[in-house]
């Protein structure tokens, strides 16, 4: 990956909204459990940072996936996950494709507004019965007139209490599982639409979380991204930035806090010397730091391979478990080599123990990942019939 003087240049405009306007409040916004995101949104739009890859018709600033992936890296200084994972629903996970194959009509009412910060928006995928099998979900959109008639709920929806609109994946015939879905857009204000109240989750505590329930919501036909029967497609592709982003705005939270770690176990002296002096201590964090460039180098593989227009299914998914595994092995050496204060609330290992943990869960749990790589590797039994 060559980066240029325009890819420093962002990397610094993020590193100054994050320092200045989102990390001085990080702690409050966990406390309260949840960020001001059109306020937070607004100032991020005003940059041109939600739209770094989308096209320049729209608002955005139609540059390569490279870009973005700079910014994803750079939300990884942010000192919590929820918010970061906040922003990556917006700009790598709602809106890649309605950006691709939304109408211009479509793309002028809902994408332009997420990207100059006017709208939250959030990624309506999982329900209750189940997230890791897309092809199952039950919410249907029945076609009615020029409308269609949606009915069902989504689960553990991210933006979902602050959303102006959703782009939700439904069943809109009866098909094979595959083949009959679509992904329409939904204003969250639209008659039939309520979300239930935040969710108390384990971690990612600045971040809203909620169910969403559709009762006869109408919207016109003409909401609908794309193709009728294509929205399962769609979304695996739109999976791809959204693995992408898992995988890029890990790097700099996991090197921070082994920075951090080796800083207070230099200071911290046990049996007459810095715990740091402990071969197994020095060595555990190189070990990892290695990990982590490791990754750095398979997650800018595959965006070049992305910006290439090559298919980056197996690297993006090799890039998103690696992220997930190394999320958890790094926060909990850390929180180890904290003693008793990594076992405190507001210690930085045990907020990354407890953000982290989602890395290997949302977006496509570690165990889908093997799936999609075993199979990629030809590996998979044939199912039987
Ligand atoms: C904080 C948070 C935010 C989220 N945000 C969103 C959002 O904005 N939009 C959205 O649509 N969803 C969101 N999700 C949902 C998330 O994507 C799902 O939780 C995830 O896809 C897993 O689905 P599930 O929880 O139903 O687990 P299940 O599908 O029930 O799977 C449970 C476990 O079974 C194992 N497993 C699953 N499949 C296999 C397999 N093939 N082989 C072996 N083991 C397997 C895995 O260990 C998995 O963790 C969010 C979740 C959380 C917790």
């Amino acid at each position: 990956m060559k980066f240029t003087e325009e890819h420093d240049q962002l990397r610094k405009t993020v590193r100054d909204v994050v320092d200045k306007e989102i990390n001085p409040y990080v702690d409050e916004w966990e406390q309260e459990g949840l960020f001001p995101a059109k306020t937070v949104f607004k100032s991020l739009g005003n940059l041109g940072l939600l739209g770094v890859t989308k096209p320049e018709e729209f608002g955005g600033m139609g540059l390569d996936y490279s870009y973005g992936m700079v910014v994803s890296e750079e939300l990884g200084r942010i000192r919590c996950g929820g918010v970061p994972m906040a922003i990556g629903v917006q700009t790598d996970m709602a809106t890649p494709a309605l950006a691709r194959w939304g109408s211009d009509e479509l793309r002028r009412e809902f994408l332009a507004p997420a990207i100059s910060g006017d709208a939250v928006v959030s990624i309506a995928v999982s329900e209750v019965g189940g997230g890791s099998d897309v092809a199952a979900l039950k919410t249907t959109a029945v076609k009615d007139g020029d409308d269609y008639v949606i009915n069902g709920s989504k689960m553990w929806i991210t933006n979902a209490t602050q959303a102006d609109w959703a782009c939700v994946l439904c069943n809109t015939g009866e098909g094979k599982p595959h083949q009959n879905k679509s992904l329409i857009i939904v204003p969250m204000t639209t008659k039939g639409v309520t979300v239930s109240p935040r969710l108390k989750k384990l971690g990612m505590h600045a971040s809203d979380t909620a169910q969403v329930f559709f009762e006869n919501v109408r919207v016109p036909q003409a909401n609908r991204i794309g193709e009728e029967g294509m929205g399962f497609m769609m979304q695996m592709i739109q999976f791809q930035e959204e693995r992408l982003f898992a995988a890029a705005s890990a790097l700099r939270g996991l090197e921070g806090l082994i920075q951090e770690t080796a800083n207070y176990c230099r200071e911290r002296q046990a049996f007459g010397a810095p715990l740091l002096d402990n071969q197994y201590i020095h060595f555990r964090l190189a070990e990892l730091s290695t990990e982590v460039e490791s990754l750095r180098s398979l997650a800018y593989r595959a965006c070049e391979e992305y910006i290439a227009g090559q298919n980056v299914t197996l690297l993006a998914s090799m890039a998103k478990l690696k992220a997930g595994r190394l999320s958890r092995e790094v926060a909990d050496t850390c929180l180890q080599f904290w003693g008793g204060m990594g076992f405190m609330w507001d210690n930085p290992a045990s907020r990354a123990y407890r953000d982290g943990r989602l890395t290997s869960i949302g977006g496509g749990a570690d165990e889908v990942m093997l799936g999609i790589i075993a199979k990629l590797m030809g590996n998979l039994p044939k199912r039987k019939k």
